[in-house]
């Protein structure tokens, strides 16, 4: 019995791993590694710039400039190429990301070819009987349309169940549209319903239910989708990400990790004030002490919580002192209405001193003005009640922050852990929104550097359903460094006084990440002793335009001394 379920096991990853699209390599195991003929950008003080960095197992032993290195089991020559410390990305949901890797994608599709075009992919990738859900069509079509203006909007594209009914015999099909108002379902997935439709479209209600109704993925299914997200995050250099997904994903990572298949380490954060008590139970809290650090290990660690203070600028549900500028309709909504903290803002309070006393370490989203402003009441409370301690409180998004506020992230080991492409995607509408003055404090990393605010920079990724933001930290560096769209507007930088420096930049997307979960010390610089997590990349940041970057490669990434993605062999 036990080795006929095996062999259904393996069946399944046989397939899955065909599925794999990226020459992620699995981890070759060397005891040393050498890598030479650098340009290694190191981020420690102690020895900024090295031309080879020597690894025994899992760690950096020695660094150093000049031809007088060790040998070692493998080497790999660097001719030349910028080496930086693997890159930690402090916000990502990587259960979406892999989902949509793996599933379907249709934010951009707006018309029948390329509908069917993606089915037939999609149908390829899973193996029959998989579900094709979700896929948010006309994503950016409507986008586009709002941002030119109201009435210029083309005729909505309305698809057909026709379209997909003979190509997915095999693949029960329930894909929506960007908004969720109406979904396509095929025959295959109506008959499971037990809904009639003749055109296959779905609304309200109805789709709401049938949407519930679709079966959970099953574990080989989540697994895949994990080994798709791993194989994106080495493909881009990231070698750490600091998940939101939720908390079944934990056993996939577990899994992974113990076949020695764990190619990016995992800093796992419940998103939901609810899961303290779980946490509790599980010890997923910081280790305290005269050097704190999460619980678990280098490659799973716990011990923060997510939770929300406010809604998002998209929706107008961020919470500001003063209403938007184009809400005349929605005046109600200026105050937020979103999820666990505007139903009752006492009990949220109490919740996150609660989380605080057990140990756990806070991470809450906050958009507007007042949001990011009552966590700072929030944190001096924290301080007064539970005592101060090195908190390392994370504002998450930290996007619009009221000048009187910026004095009070001084001393204090605030994080802001923020998302630098969304500066590039945002700016297009913020004006409109909150207006000029209230947008110096939007994304304002210069000011809130100096303030004495820790950057943990991250991709949100794969974003929302109106936009994908891309794992490639480069996207992040480029936004954060000159402030344009990808087509390099303005030409200055949007409030280009709040443009940092790239190495600034770097540091954010390596140190500060680390810094963020308390790991600064095992990683996110190369010195001897640290995790030997590196980045090859094969343009030179320091060299180069920025708009460059944006089609700049890895060429290695290496993870705890393994070289988990290269594009050369
Ligand atoms: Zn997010």
């Amino acid at each position: 019995m036990k080795s006929l379920k095996f062999f259904f096991l393996l069946c399944f990853w046989v397939i899955f791993q065909g599925c794999n699209a990226p020459e992620s390599k699995e981890s070759t195991s060397v005891s040393s590694l050498l890598l030479y003929n650098g340009k290694i950008w190191t981020g420690s003080k102690a020895m900024p710039k090295a031309s080879w960095v020597y690894i025994e197992n899992d760690k950096i032993k020695d660094l150093g400039n000049g031809d007088n290195y060790p040998s070692a089991d493998k080497k790999i020559d660097l001719k030349g190429r910028l080496t930086l410390p693997g890159f930690n990305d402090s916000h990502v949901h990587f259960a979406q990301a892999g989902a949509l890797l793996l599933g379907i994608n249709l934010l951009d599709v707006n018309d029948d070819e390329l509908l069917v075009e993606r089915i037939k992919k999609t149908t390829q990738r899973l193996p029959k009987g998989s579900w094709i859900t979700r896929g948010d069509w006309g994503a950016y079509e409507a986008w586009n349309a709002g941002s030119e203006g109201g009435d210029t909007k083309k005729a909505a594209w309305q698809p057909h169940i026709s379209l997909i009914d003979d190509i997915t015999p095999e693949h029960p099909v329930l894909i929506t549209k960007y908004d969720r108002s109406e979904g396509l379902a095929n025959s295959l997935a109506l008959d499971y319903l037990g809904i009639e439709a003749d055109d296959g479209i779905l609304k309200g209600e109805i789709l709401a239910e049938a949407l519930k109704q679709v079966p959970e993925s099953s574990f080989e299914r989540k697994l895949a989708e994990a080994k798709r997200g791993l194989a994106e995050c080495a493909k881009w250099g990231v070698t750490t990400v600091q998940d939101m997904s939720p908390l079944d994903r934990v056993d996939i990572y577990q899994y992974l990790k113990d076949r020695d298949s764990l190619i990016t380490r995992i800093n796992f954060s419940p998103s939901r004030l609810s899961e303290i008590g779980n946490m509790v139970a599980k010890r997923w809290v910081i280790n305290w002490g005269d050097n704190p650090s999460p619980s678990g290990d280098d490659w799973i660690s716990f011990g923060t919580l997510k939770s929300h203070i406010d809604g998002i600028m998209g929706g107008r549900t961020a919470r500001f002192f003063e209403p938007y500028n184009d809400n005349s309709v929605e005046k109600r909504f200026w105050r937020g209405g979103w999820r666990e903290f505007s139903q009752d803002m006492p009990e949220f309070k109490r919740l996150l001193m609660e989380a605080d006393e057990e140990g756990i370490q806070l991470r809450v989203h906050a958009i507007g003005d007042e949001a990011n402003s009552i966590l700072l009441d929030i944190l001096d409370t924290l301080d007064a009640v539970n005592g101060t301690r090195d908190r390392r409180f994370r504002l998450v998004h930290a996007q619009v922050i009221a000048e009187k506020d910026f004095a009070r992230f001084g001393g204090k080991n605030i994080i802001a852990e923020v998302q630098p492409y969304h500066v590039t995607d945002d700016m297009r509408w913020m004006e409109e929104r909150i207006g000029h003055e209230r947008c110096r404090g939007a994304y304002a990393f210069k000011t809130l550097e100096d303030a004495g605010c820790k950057l943990a920079f991250g991709s949100d990724w794969p974003g929302t359903n109106a936009s994908y933001y891309p794992i490639n930290p480069l996207y992040g560096l480029y936004a954060a460094v000159t402030r344009q769209t990808i087509g390099g507007m303005p030409e200055s930088g949007w409030f280009p006084e709040q443009r940092i420096a790239l190495e600034s930049a770097i540091r954010a997307y390596t140190k500060g990440s680390a810094f963020a979960t308390f790991e600064e010390d095992i990683k996110g610089t190369l010195a001897p002793g640290m995790l030997a997590d590196l980045a090859v990349l094969d343009t030179d940041l320091f060299e180069t335009e920025p708009s460059a970057w944006l089609n700049a490669n890895f060429d290695y990434t290496v993870v705890g001394g393994k070289v988990v993605y290269s594009r050369e062999e």
